[in-house]
């Protein structure tokens, strides 16, 4: 029995799928502050055209040029594993897949779209590229993505995590990035922020807006903004990886998979494992797709489906999505990666369709699922895996119960080494559950009233 399936870099996937090309029900478009459909050319100055092109493109298969392909071979196709160790301990007929995306330079899934948006960028003849970063996983796979180019990068990092986590700004300064504290003093957005509060932490809203100042001031016109998860040409890039996970099943002589299962936080890394296998369902197979998110953070699994902004300050367009609020503040639990308030409209789309069902998991289950898996599996996942991961350990109980033969595949998004600090908290027990009184989430969902109303349409077939 293997324990893991190679693909050789000929067998990459040499096109990434649109899952908005298969979708039974049509996506309610972006709309601008007048309550209208934006149109692309509102976003140039944000993003490259070509990018916006994938944003808004109904093509069910987009090429993956050369160029990034090229760099995508640094690490990928990556390994599909079976988690042979894990379901010996847990004494399940269920076989365990997944696919290691912390084998990428940064470590996690996010330089599949990092290296892919900044090529594209440069083809546009840009010259420099600023984001926003929490815990400084997106930052990083930006800066190794620019690196490679030969492309400026600017991050805004929150303050807190600035002064908090100096890792990953490490490896964002080797990465030849130019990373500050946000608030910074460099913007409108910024000073303001400051002269009222000069000592804030910050906060991930804070530094979108000062990000997407930077890109669209600058006025020699080779600055874009780019974003890490959320929007669909993000999604597209990600599903390389479902794809790869098909053909390693295949090889691995599995006929049919049971359930697809990733945590979301924007929604990239779970877009990019179960889109091309959605694409089996609509079209008949049965197969459960789950979603998994904190307690604390319950946006698919609490959220109503709705029209609101990206960010706190209400610049961005507004996006039909599950959310918990534009104003909605995290509780400081340790999966940075999944505290943001909405969701990607693609996959907010597919739970409304019935096609994905969510799950929510408290803080402490995760950790502890995220150790049994270190102390029988050896890679160390990130806070953010571990929701999958109690996920995969619940669902491999089940079919222990049911004595069900089931094939379940995952996706381990990212390596924890470097949030190690959040496994001392668990070990000392410093951490607790912490599920969203019904009173906060009223609350921040307050905002939406005034907004336009989404209609959730689905055919009822799921
Ligand atoms: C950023 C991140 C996530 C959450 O982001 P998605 O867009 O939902 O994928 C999950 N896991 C890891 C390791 C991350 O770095």
């Amino acid at each position: 029995m293997n324990t893991k399936v190679f693909l050789t870099e000929d067998e990459m996937p040499r096109q990434w799928y649109n899952l908005a090309a298969d979708l039974p029900s049509p996506m309610q478009p972006p709309l601008g502050p007048d309550g209208n459909p934006i149109s692309p050319d509102m976003l140039a100055p944000v993003f490259p055209m070509n990018l916006i092109e994938q944003e808004v493109s109904q093509e069910r298969w987009i090429d993956i040029p050369e160029g990034v392909q090229e760099l995508l071979r640094l690490w990928r196709p990556s390994p599909l594993y079976r988690a042979l160790r894990l379901e010996k301990a847990l004494g399940t007929p269920a076989r365990i897949y997944y696919k290691n995306e912390g084998v990428s330079p940064a470590g996690s899934h996010k330089p599949n779209t990092a290296v892919a948006q900044a090529w594209y960028n440069k083809q546009f003849g840009i010259k420099r590229i600023t984001t926003e970063t929490g815990a400084g996983q997106w930052g990083s796979a930006l800066a190794f993505a620019c690196s490679l180019l030969g492309l400026e990068c600017k991050v805004f990092m929150v303050r807190i995590s600035f002064d908090q986590k100096p890792y990953r700004k490490l490896m964002m300064q080797t990465w030849n990035a130019n990373c500050v504290p946000s608030p910074s003093p460099e913007t409108n957005a910024g000073r303001d922020i400051l002269k009222k509060m000069p000592d804030t932490p910050g906060s991930l809203g804070i530094a979108i807006s000062e990000a997407i100042e930077a890109a669209v001031t600058d006025q020699s016109g080779q600055t874009r903004y780019s974003l890490g998860s959320v929007l669909n040409h993000v999604l597209l890039h990600q599903t390389i990886i479902g794809q790869e996970a098909k053909k390693q099943l295949a090889k691995a002589g599995e006929k049919k998979v049971d359930a697809v299962i990733a945590c979301a936080g924007g929604g990239s890394n779970f877009a990019g494992i179960a889109f091309p296998f959605i694409s089996d369902k609509i079209n008949g197979a049965d197969i459960a797709f789950y979603a998994c998110e904190p307690t604390s953070c319950p946006t698919l699994t609490r959220g109503p489906f709705a029209y609101d902004f990206g960010d706190v300050a209400s610049t961005t367009p507004l996006l039909p999505m599950h959310t918990l609020g534009h104003t909605f503040v995290p509780p400081p639990i340790h999966a940075g990666g999944l505290r943001y308030h909405g969701m990607a409209p693609l996959v907010s789309q597919t739970v409304v369709e019935g096609l994905v069902t969510p799950r929510a998991f408290d803080q402490l289950e995760c950790y502890e699922a995220a150790v049994q898996w270190a102390r029988t599996e050896g890679f160390i996942p990130a806070p953010e895996t571990s929701h999958a991961i109690a996920c995969v350990i619940d669902e491999a109980k089940k079919a222990k119960e049911a004595g069900q033969e089931k094939v379940i595949l995952f996706n381990w998004s990212g390596h924890g080494l470097m949030d190690l600090n959040g496994y001392g908290a668990y070990f000392s027990g410093k951490l607790t559950n912490y599920a969203l009184p019904d009173k906060d989430l009223k609350e921040s969902l307050a905002p939406l009233d005034k907004l336009p109303k989404a209609k959730s349409i689905k055919t009822g077939k799921w």
